[in-house]
């Protein structure tokens, strides 16, 4: 079975004001100590417990901005996983970048460290929207940053667009699709911009200084993205991803198949059989745990019958090939029907969910309210 190892670095130049992700202002001494906890939390993870029988099919590194680490602190974690735990011998390996941390020399330490898959959150191709966005880098830097990465060798790069940003147009989110696709990524991330709880763009919304952005745009921008790379040969595999054939993303496919993974670093998860847990959620209590000799863990959970079969299903439906029907049988001992069958005969009449074969999946039109149905499945 497939297998993922994800390491939170909880670290950026400056915090973008949508972002709800855990992180902290970069400093160095900090790093340090978090890059010495994290190896030492490696080691732990591996011995003695059920990672060290697993072997891992991808490994990924994000944050937070992993590339704010010095190039022989991300090498020594790549390192110390790839010799650490059992890992497959061609594992999908991937470190996320923000173009203003990353330059030709740390990108080469990075591919000579085994990365084959780099991912790079460009977010916009227009410089006005990148600064609504709060982004410390310029289109300029991230169009350089994307040649290096190729330059050293990558052949496996993916690129993060934001589309609905407030005061953006259909025609500029055109031409940053356009403009990323003549770069000839092999996967396109589009997400369209969601004003998550207690950041600074929820206060600024909350004090009326944007509005809501008007959701037939959001979805007209949505329909052409869909429209326009799947036109370009991108196959559009999940809801907000896109990949050349070959070229999906291993790593967010083991959470979307409820496979297992081992999250390290604060605030990352962990999900084997029917248990998760999170490390806490605090970059200084992860190092004093760490050097205590105490669990970083923070939470876990053994998740009941029930919560895993609706996780399963709202998982696999962010898939465009949608639930595997049969699957679902076969690991819950249930038909899908039995227990959703409501909830799948509303939205089928609606037009929003079908089946095709065995899968049960979003139609074109289901997918722009996929949200709103995936949790409805979460709380039937
Ligand atoms: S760089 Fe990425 S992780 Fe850091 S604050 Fe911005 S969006 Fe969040």
């Amino acid at each position: 079975m497939p297998a993922g190892l994800y390491i939170h670095v909880p670290f950026c130049l400056r915090k973008c004001p949508y972002c709800d992700f855990y992180s902290n202002p970069f400093d160095k001494d900090l790093a340090q100590h978090f890059t010495d906890a994290l190896k030492r939390d490696i080691a732990a993870s591996s011995a003695g417990t059920p990672w060290s029988e697993t072997t891992f099919t991808t490994l990924y590194i994000g944050g937070g901005t992993p590339t704010v680490l010095s190039a022989p602190q991300l090498q020594g974690i790549l390192d110390q996983c790839l010799s650490t735990f059992q890992c497959e011998e061609d594992i999908e390996c991937t470190v996320e970048a923000n173009p203003e941390t990353i330059e030709d020399e740390k990108l080469k330490i990075l591919y000579d460290s085994n990365v084959n898959r780099f991912s790079l959150g460009v977010q916009s191709l227009h410089d006005d929207e990148l600064r609504r966005l709060g982004r410390i880098h310029s289109v300029e830097t991230a169009l350089k940053v994307f040649e290096a990465a190729r330059r050293v060798g990558f052949r496996n790069i993916g690129i993060d667009l934001i589309f609905a940003i407030p005061g953006q147009s259909f025609e500029s989110w055109k031409e940053s699709l356009h403009r990323a696709v003549a770069l000839a990524p092999e996967h396109i991330s589009a997400y369209n911009l969601t004003i998550e709880p207690k950041t600074v763009f929820a206060q600024d919304w909350a004090d009326g200084k944007f509005s809501s952005f008007p959701e037939d745009q959001e979805a007209a921008m949505y329909e052409y993205a869909i429209d326009f790379l799947e036109s370009q040969g991108y196959e559009h595999y999940e809801i907000s991803n896109f990949a050349r054939p070959g070229f999906r993303s291993q790593h967010n496919q083991i959470y979307w198949d409820h496979s297992p993974y081992l999250g390290l670093g604060p605030s990352a998860h962990s999900f084997f059989d029917n248990c998760r847990a999170e490390k806490v959620r605090d970059v200084h209590e992860y190092i004093r745990r760490i050097e205590c000799g105490e669990s970083p863990v923070g939470k876990d959970e053994i998740l009941s019958e029930e919560k895993l079969r609706a996780e399963a299903v709202f998982l696999a439906l962010r898939k465009r090939e949608g639930l595997n029907v049969n699957l679902f049988r076969k690991r819950f001992g249930t038909e899908v029907d039995e227990r959703y069958g409501d909830i799948i005969k509303k939205y089928a009449d609606m037009g929003l969910l079908e089946r095709d074969g065995s899968f049960l999946r979003f139609t074109r039109k289901g997918l722009m309210v996929a949200n709103t149905i995936c949790s409805e499945f979460m709380s039937p």
